[in-house]
């Protein structure tokens, strides 16, 4: 297929960056500093510095993260983990891997945990409560803290998809007990490959995490229990460390493109847009995704692919609905009718101006406007 807007355009990202990336890459091979390096423990410092954490660890993927935490809190039988189910399911299958139960709250109109039901869903079991800020925004996280505070649960924050976001000045991950975010190569900060990380302002725990990381090694052989081995690659902590210095730019970038998407769609009345850049004043959106929804979602879809456009469906079939995991009990009626709705549009920070503005004439084109 020839893509006249990729959803994700690597081959474009990785000629923008490769003059400054590959001296990056050939320095910390030359060196030999493969594994644990200088360049990890920078980027694990600079990263806590931009999130505004006291600790990073950085872990080979944002799922060995949770499995990280889950097991340093000792979740098991007879734990209940409250999230959601429109979500990527590696927000619950580190918890019900090790037995937990999950309990799934249907969503708001901004895709996102509705907090006004966890009152009713929480109980004394409740162990961990996990708000997933999806597409670059971030949970009402007062609501959800409140919901925790009650029955003694911890919050976990998935920021895999919120790096830079905020809520009220504060920045997403700063809130719970710890944070995941992943580095998969389409996230907000993307590496070469895997990686994750994992942020908290407990320093005890962020030594535990640096341990079970590496088969419970403190020091060179002294061992403090069984781990795992979920270290982050030093060559992709490498190539972080310089992405992120770039991050702010790309996050500008983002919200421009968001702001462009908003202006060209918001006169569409069969069309439902996220809120735009500068629209909720408590909120600071990265735009990770930029998802619409519409009735018509399928045929819409299909006339962006005869226009050559690559759009993704995130997801068309939410956990509670996916035999096999065990969670078809649950109605949530919301989620369903979203994950029949949704269409996430091309949204990253290498996306040039006409290409976004060819999307939504094509959009238009679709409902039979103007088409721009
Ligand atoms: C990408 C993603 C994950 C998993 O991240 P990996 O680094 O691929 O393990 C978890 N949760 C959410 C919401 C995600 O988008």
């Amino acid at each position: 297929m020839d893509w006249r807007v990729k959803f994700v355009d690597y081959p474009q990202q990785w000629r923008r960056q490769r003059d400054e990336l590959l001296p990056v890459i050939e320095d910390t091979i030359a060196r030999g500093d493969l594994m644990l390096r200088q360049q990890l423990h920078d980027f694990e410092d600079n990263l806590a510095r931009f999130v505004g954490s006291v600790r990073a660890v950085g872990v080979s993927n944002c799922t060995d993260g949770l499995r990280l935490l889950a097991h340093a809190l000792d979740i098991g039988p007879g734990d209940e983990v409250v999230t959601v189910a429109h979500t990527f399911v590696a927000t619950l299958s580190p918890f019900v891997l090790r037995g937990a139960k999950p309990v799934l709250a249907d969503i708001g109109g901004d895709h996102l945990m509705d907090t006004e039901q966890l009152g009713e869903l929480v109980t004394e079991r409740t162990r961990v409560i996990i708000p997933v800020h999806l597409n670059g925004r971030t949970v009402d996280m007062h609501a959800v803290q409140k919901a925790a505070d009650e029955v003694g649960a911890v919050v976990l924050e998935d920021a895999a998809q919120a790096l830079g976001a905020a809520f009220e000045r504060r920045t997403a991950g700063t809130f719970g007990l710890a944070s995941t975010y992943s580095f998969y190569p389409a996230k907000m900060l993307g590496a070469l490959g895997d990686a994750g990380a994992v942020l908290t302002d407990d320093v005890a725990l962020a030594d535990r995490l640096l341990a079970l990381r590496d088969h419970g090694r403190v020091g060179k052989s002294d061992l403090d229990g069984w781990g795992y081995n979920c270290r982050l690659d030093n060559l992709q902590a490498a190539i972080l460390d310089w992405r992120l210095r770039q991050l702010p730019e790309w996050i500008q970038r983002r919200r421009s493109l968001a702001a462009r998407y908003d202006e060209m769609l918001r006169d569409l009345p069969d069309l439902q847009i996220p809120v735009g850049p500068d629209a909720d004043q408590r909120r600071f959106d990265v735009y990770q995704n930029y998802p619409v929804t519409a009735d018509r979602r399928d045929a819409l879809a299909e006339h962006l692919r005869d226009d050559g456009i690559e759009t993704l469906i995130s997801w068309p079939v939410p956990l509670h609905r996916q035999p096999g995991l065990g969670l078809d009990h649950w109605q949530l009626p919301h989620t369903e009718r979203l994950c029949r709705r949704v269409l996430s549009l091309p949204m990253n920070p290498e996306l040039e101006d006409w290409q976004v503005e060819y999307v939504a004439g094509s959009i238009h084109r679709f409902f039979g406007g103007s088409g721009r």
